[in-house]
């Protein structure tokens, strides 16, 4: 998705006083929140969103006597991205001596109010480290405004959320099952007639863990379907392939109640096992 930008014109702010600090290149960006108490409005009404960053702006040029907003760029709740000072000019956020070394990122949420990140707010924030490090040479570091300078900034919620290393919420939901592990190298099946001599690696499923795959999983599966069984032969070794193994080996007398991976003896005993023939009446 792209950056959602919210331009400098659209957010109505005023001109800078004067003209910025030019920078090539930081480290990265430090993030920051407001510090203060931020209206918990804001969050369902994206107009006091463009208000609260007018304010910071208004505190920040006339409080301060600084030329501009301090900030690099705003990220608010609707994953908006306000630019602030912008990429490619010196940020007056992180404190003195710390201005070259990072560009800085104000999310809109405070000590009280509004306290929580959305997730929204949290991809605002790393859109507009994306584009500043396209558009403004930052480096790969993000840090908080705390690292370095003594202030409880950018707060627990945020602070945390650096220290995992800013990670896209729900970037780690895929579940990792779903990508079959590659096979080390081909398992080759050596036949004895028609029996498949066991190729040596038992097999077996553990929850959360990529399937095992191979040749033998697939010969396995095709007999066991011969067998009967009702399994699909895709050469992947999942739960399906678990459940129709531990079936089996009670079935067969093998395992009382089956272990569901196929060993040795499962293998063997695959090829090998006669269906009692029935008692003649
Ligand atoms: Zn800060
Ligand atoms: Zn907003």
């Amino acid at each position: 998705m792209a950056i959602d930008l919210v331009t400098r014109k659209e957010w109505g702010a005023r001109a800078p006083r004067g003209s910025y600090s030019t920078v090539r290149s930081t480290r990265g960006v430090k993030v920051h929140y407001t510090g203060g108490r931020v209206d918990p409005r804001l969050a369902e009404d994206h107009d006091r969103c463009v208000a609260a960053v007018k304010a910071v702006q208004n505190m920040h040029m006339d409080g301060n006597g600084w030329l501009d907003i301090a900030y690099s760029m705003v990220a608010c709740p609707h994953r908006k991205v306000f630019v602030g000072r912008g990429p490619g000019h010196l940020t007056a956020a992180n404190g003195p001596g710390l201005n070259t070394g990072h560009y800085s990122v104000l999310g809109l949420v405070g000590n009280s109010g509004l306290v929580v990140p959305s997730d929204g707010m949290l991809h605002g924030i790393l859109d507009a480290i994306e584009y500043l490090r396209d558009e403004g040479g930052a480096g790969r570091e993000i840090k908080g405004h705390r690292d370095g300078y003594a202030t409880d900034c950018p707060g627990g919620q945020l602070y945390s959320w650096v220290r995992k290393g800013a990670p896209r919420p729900g970037a780690n939901s895929t579940p990792a099952k779903s990508k079959p592990e590659p096979a080390p190298k081909p398992i080759e099946i050596v036949w004895e007639g028609d029996v498949p001599r066991w190729p040596g690696r038992v097999l077996t499923y553990t929850k959360g863990k990529p399937y095992m795959q191979g040749e033998d999983v697939r010969v396995w599966q095709a007999k066991l379907q011969k067998r009967g069984w009702s399994i699909d032969v895709d050469g992947l070794f999942g739960e399906e392939s678990t459940a129709v193994c531990r079936n089996y080996q009670q079935a067969t007398g093998l395992m009382k109640s089956g272990s569901g991976q196929v060993d040795e003896d499962t293998w063997n005993m695959s090829w090998s096992w006669r269906p009692p023939t029935p008692a003649k009446s």
